[in-house]
């Protein structure tokens, strides 16, 4: 079967190249174009620095870097890893012309008619796509992932809401320098440093999470920039209806199985650790192709019932890998346009 050609907008970034790695040997789509910014138009791809870990695929090097716009050749699925203000255009008009257009940016993700899709709790939204098209004229759609923060919270609190219902949420995040691309962070501001204020990322989190569940859960996020390379790290308080015990969260945590299968899927979505100073950063966040999310420290909480640690890859589950597994579910129901 052909696979289906994506263009990447964005490809020069640090999401952009994961994105690209992951779509080196996808078995159901294939990078045929990459965009940036107009610093970027007209290079080779092979002449951009590559900024992730690990080897980089030459199968993209004689790729030519276009810029955002679709007057260009494009593909009936594109993936956006474009900066916020960046995609108030490309994004719709990639939509306009007929594109499904997978997107990590913040910029559309609370528009009603907008999906805010985790495929693993709310696959539902998809039916979004329809009423979008139809409102707004489109041949195309736009399908967002959530903030990496919130994807990798709405994971963590998925079990427990399933098994008990949650009735509120404090999170305070520990996050990694990856999570602001590159450059970044100024090295000076964040080494030996933390940083307690990341912009609009605590309205993101309370907004977004409740869109996702379809409930009005309160939640209350304090983020922290910290001097991680990769990981965010959420130390969470949870109310859950009935008040359960430490063992029945446990339980909840360790049975639950979406039963995703795509090919972007973790084998192990949730993993429980029992070690007191686990999950890790530096141990765990990249392990299990970086989709899974890992928990440790269940314990109870004085003031709103039960706590924990959760941690997950930012740009992995939180971005590139959560835009492709949302394509691969959009995919595989038939939405493609
Ligand atoms: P990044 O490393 O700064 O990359 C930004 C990309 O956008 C680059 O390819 C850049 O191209 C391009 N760009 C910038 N201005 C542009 C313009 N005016 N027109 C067209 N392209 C433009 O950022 P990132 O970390 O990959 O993040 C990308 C998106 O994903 C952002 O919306 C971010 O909020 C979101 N996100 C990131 C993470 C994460 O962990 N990093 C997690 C979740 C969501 P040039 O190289 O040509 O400048």
């Amino acid at each position: 079967m052909a696979k289906v050609p994506v263009t990447i907008l964005g490809a020069t970034g640090v999401v952009g190249q994961r994105l690209l790695r992951r779509l080196a040997d996808h078995p159901w789509f294939e990078v045929a174009h990459v965009a940036a910014s107009e610093r970027s138009a007209g290079k080779r791809y092979g002449a951009v620095p590559w900024r992730i870990p690990g080897a980089r695929p030459t199968a993209f090097d004689d790729l030519i870097l276009d810029d955002a716009s679709p007057s260009r050749p494009f593909s009936p699925l594109v993936f956006s890893a474009l900066d916020t203000e960046a995609a108030r255009e490309p994004e719709p008009a990639f939509a306009a012309a007929g594109a499904l257009v997978c997107s990590n940016a913040a910029t559309f993700r609370m528009e009603a008619d907008v999906p805010l899709l985790v495929p693993e709790i709310n696959a539902g939204v998809l039916a979004l796509i329809a009423a979008q098209r139809m409102q707004r004229g489109w041949k195309g759609a736009i399908l967002c992932n959530p903030n990496c923060t919130t994807t990798i919270l709405a994971l963590a609190l998925a079990p427990l809401h399933h098994a008990f219902g949650v009735e509120a949420v404090l999170m305070t995040s520990l996050q990694a320098a990856s999570g602001a691309g590159h450059p970044g962070v100024p090295s000076l501001d964040l080494l030996g440093n933390v940083v307690p204020h990341i912009p609009g990322e605590e309205a993101k989190v309370e907004e977004e999470l409740p869109k996702i569940f379809g409930a009005p859960i309160p939640v209350s996020a304090l983020c922290h920039r910290v001097p991680v390379i990769e990981g965010h790290t959420e130390a969470v308080s949870v109310r859950l209806k009935g008040a359960p015990s430490v063992e029945e969260v446990r339980e909840a945590f360790a049975a639950w199985d979406p039963g995703l299968d795509l090919p972007s899927a973790p084998r192990r979505l949730i993993v429980l650790h029992a070690a007191e100073d686990r999950p890790q950063p530096r141990l765990d966040a990249e392990s299990g192709d970086g989709m899974a999310v890992h928990i440790g420290r269940v314990r109870p909480c004085p003031i709103l019932g039960m706590k924990f640690t959760a941690l997950g890859s930012n740009t992995e589950r939180g971005a590139a890998g959560g835009a492709l597994l949302n394509a691969e579910l959009a995919y595989s129901r038939g939405l493609l346009p």
